[in-house]
């Protein structure tokens, strides 16, 4: 079509944009540029112009065009988002009914990825040409050079073990050549056949069940394997039918963290490392791994929730490991649930899903009852060694001495353990030195400026850190309320606590402090994780960030400082969550050569949670659990969906929830809560309060909300109003 041809019609299309509106907004098509459904766009917004997606042509809106700003930039270079992960974007806006351009903004994640790369000179052998005088160096060059490909100079350089002058008097002989070439070559693919391990016959039988969904479209399976089952090699062989079906794979992990020791695994098993994607990642490396999964050449990702909206071209697996884990449920902009959402992913594309964990939520455990997950068991460690031994100390009667946190127990086992060369690991959910300080004179708590939470010392930063907004200040020298010195005391125990009396009762054992907020950043905590794994220190403090996944062999004994911590809250999903910790965690003992012993130290050793952990009866906890649920009709009997109403002032906020609570519709299914304060009742300076909506299994809760919202009032004045559906915590 000729744009002056006086019949020209305008192409007029409908592009979401990453804002948090409730459509999608419609520009004209410039001249000259054809779009379709998914095409990647840059268009004006007001007074700044944001990357878009066409969301569909509509060849005759009802507009008059020449009200239309037009489309500024059109990313022909960049493949359309397909129509599957279009489906999907809409879909997730729908059920978490959040704006579809805000879930269209965790697909559009690089902008550098829509840039081309320029080319960068590289060297390559001219054919038949040979160097005046062989030396060993410049035989490792051309060696290297062998198969055709041109390479940096100084990826060469590296490769060929040589100085780049050896390379620079080839490139003088005529020998070598520059030319131009990709900056970053496609990655290598993963071999099918690189190295497996023989499976035990449990391992097998699962791995041909996963195999056995590619033919089922999107159903899915859950791996229910004990901690050191080897659920890793399995989902390995579920990764393999993919690639050999020819199509991507992603693995979802929780925690950075895991990565280094899967990747590491991953190599062992495929030849090749897949590529990561996670918020630590580089601006450069992102923008190529985007464009790696569009184009096709990257085959297999391991990330965090966000690489769910990573825009695969030939998606057809998706592995959840840890599936538990709460790490996958986002809290904020889109509520989601990363595990939920890769169901949906792969039902609406139809290929299989993969759940795995050693302790599966309830919600899943009861659709493998219900016949909907197909479920994979793997009762047995894939090394032969037994689960590790676990018992209680009563902290009531066999407790430490005024001051001090570890038992005479625990450190005796401790002892032990370290003088056969075997590592302990202590676990606290608890970072920093103390989680409170007051002040014994006037019996002041220091308490976040923004949040209402307890400041937590951290005394290797010299520091009082708020864990929820992250605002810090210095341990002050006098009380400020008193001004009196020398009062202020540290109350209970955090990890850097713990590891003072562990240093100060083992002056001769190596011990490592394992915290997400260590200085150093994630690429510490790999270091540190590999440390652990080689052996290289004996006594290990952790926060839950140990409790996952890794694989430390010569890790013998767990100590569960304060295993009651997870219980005390209100929140009727703690049974489960502190049952799921504390097993993963324990679990970690003994997993290679078994002996492996657990130690939890208890106020409340009768608790049930408790007595089926040291029964090691995993079945009879999540049946209680299950039947609590049902009877309370409690996810997954039930649907919950949490309404929070934030803002700067606490009144208003409260007003407004109490406003919007009157405006429910009335409906007999829905019972409707609050609003009541959150369990967190001010972060970063808003006041929260929350309104519960519960209704049956089968109700439609997501209209239910639409229409409320969309009748009730309208929020102003700073408030804000965000829907959770299936809150984490209720
Ligand atoms: P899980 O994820 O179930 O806790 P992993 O996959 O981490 O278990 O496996 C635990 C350990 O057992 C790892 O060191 C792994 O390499 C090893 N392992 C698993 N399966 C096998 C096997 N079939 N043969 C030999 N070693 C195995
Ligand atoms: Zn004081
Ligand atoms: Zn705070």
């Amino acid at each position: 079509m000729l744009f002056d041809d006086p019949d020209f019609q305008e192409t007029i299309a409908s592009v979401l944009v990453p804002v948090a509106v409730p459509g999608a907004y419609t520009y004209k098509v410039p001249p000259g540029k054809s779009v379709v459904p998914g095409t990647i766009v840059k268009v004006p917004l007001g007074s700044r112009e944001v990357i878009g997606a066409v969301w569909d042509i509509e060849p005759d809106a009802a507009i008059n065009p020449k009200k239309l700003k037009t489309i500024s930039r059109v990313y022909d270079e960049t493949p359309p988002l397909d129509e599957d992960l279009r489906r999907f974007v809409d879909w997730v806006a729908g059920w978490t009914l959040g704006a579809p351009g805000m879930v269209l903004r965790m697909v559009l994640r690089s902008e550098e990825a829509l840039e081309p790369e320029a080319p960068v000179p590289g060297v390559r052998r001219i054919e038949g040409a040979e160097p005046d005088r062989m030396t060993p160096a410049r035989g490792r060059v051309l060696a290297t050079l062998e198969d055709g490909f041109a390479w940096t100079k100084s990826g060469l350089a590296h490769a060929a073990g040589v100085s780049s002058s050896v390379i620079d008097g080839l490139l003088k002989q005529d020998v070598l050549e520059t030319v131009m070439m990709p900056a970053s070559p496609p990655p290598p693919k993963p071999q099918l056949d690189y190295a497996q391990k023989p499976l035990t016959p449990a391992q097998q039988a699962a791995a041909e069940g996963l195999v056995a969904c590619f033919d089922k479209g999107g159903s899915v399976a859950l791996i229910d394997g004990v901690t050191g089952s080897g659920k890793t090699e399995v989902y390995f062989e579920a990764i393999a039918e993919a690639l050999r079906r020819g199509k991507q794979a992603l693995v979802l992990l929780p925690e950075i963290a895991l990565t280094e020791q899967f990747l590491r695994r991953f190599e062992q098993r495929f030849g090749v490392y897949p590529a990561e994607w996670h918020s630590q990642i580089t601006v450069k490396n992102r923008a190529r791994v985007w464009r790696g999964v569009a184009s096709g050449d990257v085959r297999v990702v391991i990330g965090a929730r966000s690489s769910l909206f990573l825009p695969f071209k030939e998606l057809g697996l998706i592995i959840v490991d840890e599936e538990h884990d709460a790490a996958f449920k986002q809290d904020d902009r889109v509520p989601y649930s990363a595990r939920d959402m890769a169901v949906v992913r792969g039902h609406l594309s139809g290929f299989p899903v993969v759940l795995a964990s050693a302790t599966p939520s309830v919600e899943s455990i009861v659709n493998a009852e219900t016949g909907r997950y197909r479920l994979l068991e793997l009762p047995e460690r894939a090394s032969g060694a037994a689960l590790p031994e676990l018992s209680a100390v009563d902290m009531r009667q066999d407790g430490p001495e005024r001051g001090r946190w570890l038992a005479p127990e625990l450190i005796h086992a401790i002892k032990e353990t370290f003088e056969e060369g075997s590592q302990s690991l202590l676990f606290l959910n608890r970072r920093g030195y103390a989680p409170l300080t007051l002040c014994r004179t006037c019996g002041h708590r220091f308490q976040c400026a923004h949040c209402s939470a307890w400041l937590v010392e951290h005394r290797f930063q010299k520091k009082l850190v708020c864990h929820h907004c992250g605002h810090s200040e210095p341990v002050p020298q006098a009380c400020p309320s008193c001004q009196s010195t020398d009062s202020l005391v540290a109350c209970g125990p955090g990890v850097e606590r713990i590891a003072e009396e562990v240093s100060d009762r083992f002056p001769q054992a190596r011990v490592l402090v394992l915290s997400s907020d260590m200085a150093g950043g994630p690429e510490r905590l790999k270091r540190e994780m590999k440390i652990v794994e080689e052996g290289g220190a004996d006594i290990v403090i952790g926060t839950q960030l140990v409790a996952k996944g890794h694989n430390f062999p010569k890790m013998k004994l767990v100590g569960v400082v304060d295993a009651d911590l997870g219980l005390a809250h209100g929140d009727p999903r703690a049974a489960e969550k502190t049952f799921q910790l504390l097993a993963q965690v324990t679990g970690r003992a003994g997993r290679v050569t078994g002996g492996g012993r657990g130690i939890l130290q208890s106020y409340n050793p009768e608790h049930p949670v408790i007595r089926a952990l040291l029964a090691s009866d995993k079945t009879a906890f999540y049946q209680a659990e299950i039947d609590a649920r049902r009877a309370a009709g409690l996810p997954p009997f039930g649907r919950l969906a949490a309404v929070i109403v934030s803002g700067p002032d606490r009144a208003f906020a409260e007003g407004y929830a109490r406003a919007l609570a009157r405006a429910a519709p009335e409906d007999t299914a829905v019972t409707l809560l609050g609003p009541a304060e959150a369990a967190l009742a001010m972060v970063r300076g808003r006041y929260r309060f929350r309104l519960l909506a519960m209704a049956p299994r089968q109700y439609d809760l997501q209209s239910y909300l639409r229409n409320w919202l969309n009748t009730g009032p309208k929020p102003t004045k700073g408030l804000r109003l965000q829907v959770d559906i299936d809150p984490q915590h209720f």
